[in-house]
């Protein structure tokens, strides 16, 4: 803090405001109402909110000793308001191994008078994971939905079986591809990659690239997951459809939708796979190759 104040003295403000930056709600309002009550004379001001609970003086096990009154106690928050010299000079007066609460405390005990304000219960400080949803309640949806759509299609070609959504299906034929071919989850990557805007399947693993030759899609999806995460987002739903006449989807439907939540980490009601054919129409009719397309939605940072 000592570091911080020095810094500051070559162009040397009027009034400084010290905060804690696990308290991300502050307001522009608070800010000017700090001020203010520098400028109406106050030696020192923070914002600050009364005590709604009792309060009990404890011991070490928790167990209570007596009652402690709470008229006349605050709750004090951040930020804290000072006119420069002053917090300077009351910093540069402390002995090495003192010890206070705040930055208040420090003014105080160089003779600066404080006035609290009203606090704001959105200062909350961020402590422990749980108050993360609690702060993101308070502040109101700060995260959009984006949807993303992938389609993918592979001959087949010679072989005993195919690979779809990560499951394995014995086959009179097999699918052609650099990889293990998976229509499925190659959709599904280029969903995800698509509600992320972040190119497609081709472009973060290039079919040119002999480290992807036979490679299982989990990679592939796992990649697009670590995209998801690296931009601050999640995946909250998939929707895959397979489109083929054989091999028939509906037997091994239930496993590949399980093995797909399981890769994206998602609940199993958040997973769909489904499929369908067309009528015997086109290529897909004809048995000449397999499609899939996919459904992917995400939730940003707005
Ligand atoms: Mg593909």
């Amino acid at each position: 803090m000592r570091a911080g104040l020095e810094a500051l003295a070559g162009d040397a403000p009027d009034f400084v405001l010290i905060h804690d930056a696990a308290r991300p709600g502050l307001s522009p309002p608070l800010i000017a109402a700090l001020v203010r009550t520098l400028e109406e004379g106050a030696g020192a001001a923070a914002p600050a909110l009364p005590l709604s609970d009792a309060l009990k003086r404890v011991d070490a096990n928790a167990w209570v000793l007596g009652e402690a009154e709470r008229v006349g106690l605050m709750r004090v928050q951040t930020p804290q308001a000072f006119r420069y010299a002053d917090i300077r000079a009351a910093y540069a007066r402390l002995s090495a191994d003192a010890s206070f609460d705040d930055d208040l405390a420090v003014a105080r005990a160089a003779g600066v008078d404080a006035q609290l304000i009203p606090g704001d219960a959105r200062l909350m400080k961020l402590t422990h994971a749980e108050d993360f949803a609690v702060a993101e309640q308070m502040f109101g949806s700060t995260r959009v939905s984006c949807v993303g759509s992938g389609f993918d299609a592979h001959r087949f070609g010679e072989g005993d079986h195919v690979t779809l959504c990560g499951v394995r299906i014995a086959h009179t034929k097999g699918l052609i591809g650099h990889s293990d071919a998976d229509a499925g989850w190659h959709a599904l990557v280029d969903a995800i990659l698509g509600a992320l805007g972040d190119g497609d399947i081709g472009a973060h693993f290039p079919p040119t690239d002999p480290q992807w030759k036979g490679a299982a899609s989990e990679i592939f999806v796992k990649h697009a997951l670590e995209l998801v995460e690296r931009a601050g987002a999640r995946l909250v739903h998939v929707d895959v459809t397979l489109i083929c006449e054989r091999p028939k989807i509906a037997p091994h439907r239930d496993t590949m939708r399980a093995r797909t939540a399981e890769v994206l980490g998602l609940p199993i009601e958040r997973v769909s796979v489904k499929a369908t054919t067309t009528e015997r129409l086109g290529f897909l009719g004809r048995e000449e190759g397999l499609a899939a397309q996919a459904l992917a939605t995400i939730e940003r940072p707005a």
